[in-house]
């Protein structure tokens, strides 16, 4: 595993690498929906590139940018024991070149719903980062987590209104055995925290249920908000559905969204699910 941090030895790397290279960002205190992904590049691609970078454009002022988990040490152990071929670990600056002045801006609900609207700026500085490192790492094929499900959707937007020569693809979220969502910023929860976290997926599941049964969207709202009202230690800032492609209404017979975000403790947390209409029983 080769470890480079500027963009000059990264393209040194590279240049001798085997295609297709599969590639995975990152923002480092990895665990094992990260870990998921990896395996996944790693099956489907000759070269796997992980990248490790608080990206500091996509926190807004009062957010946790200072206090996001890091933990160098730990990550390349884990990428190391996944076989991985390179881990670029950037400083700002090789990132963010002196005199950086341009943004890439997805517009639409797609980007200015939900964490759009909860974390102005967010979606801008994640087209930004991810443009730049798609660019830097140009691989065949990148990798991101429907845990992201919004993020996801706006780099796929990106990719396609960009012309950018690459596969994005979505691999399902990583789950404890309570069914909390695997997340670096779990590391904010105490135990009790913890506990009350694992309402978001109840509700998530909850509403799934209540959109199979009546097909009602309105009312899966209100059963996924009622479940997280009624968790103590959980602040609830969203419970909607919407089409799962643009963020928009829900549309019946189309694939639709069940998507949450709440505070609790420390930590403000977002989960999703996934209901497709047209798929069998599950
Ligand atoms: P992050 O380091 O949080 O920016 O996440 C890097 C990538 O890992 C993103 O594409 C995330 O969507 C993905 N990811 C984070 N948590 C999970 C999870 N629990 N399951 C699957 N993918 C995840």
């Amino acid at each position: 595993m080769k470890v480079v941090r500027t963009r000059r030895e990264l393209h040194a790397e590279l240049g001798q690498a085997a295609r297709p290279i599969g590639f995975v960002p990152t923002m480092g205190a990895l665990h094992d929906g990260h870990a998921s992904l990896v395996r996944t590049a790693k099956t489907d691609t000759a070269t796997t590139v992980v990248s490790i970078f608080v990206n500091p454009t996509q926190f807004g002022p009062l957010e946790d940018l200072a206090a996001y988990p890091r933990d160098e040490t730990g990550d390349l152990a884990l990428l190391e024991e996944l076989d991985v071929e390179v881990v670029y670990l950037p400083a700002i600056e090789d990132v963010y070149p002196a005199g950086a002045a341009t943004t890439v801006s997805v517009f639409g609900p797609l980007a200015e719903t939900l964490e759009g609207a909860a974390r102005p700026g967010h979606f801008d500085g994640v087209a930004s980062v991810v443009a730049i490192l798609l660019n830097l790492v140009r691989p065949q094929v990148a990798y991101f987590g429907q845990k992201d499900a919004q993020q996801v959707a706006v780099v796929k937007r990106m990719a396609i209104d960009l012309a950018l020569p690459v596969e994005i693809r979505v691999c399902p979220t990583v789950r404890d055995d309570g069914g909390l969502a695997l997340s670096s910023r779990n590391a904010y929860l105490s135990p009790a925290d913890r506990a009350a976290a694992l309402s978001l997926y109840r509700a998530l599941t909850a509403g799934k249920t209540e959109l199979r049964g009546s097909g009602d969207s309105a009312r899966a709202e209100a059963c996924m908000k009622a479940i997280l009202d009624a968790a103590d230690g959980v602040e609830p800032e969203y419970a909607v559905v919407v089409d799962a492609e643009t963020f928009g209404p829900p549309h019946a017979g189309r694939a639709t969204l069940l998507a949450v975000a709440a505070r609790v403790g420390r930590a403000r947390l977002i989960d999703n699910i996934l209901f497709d209409p047209s798929a069998t029983r599950k």
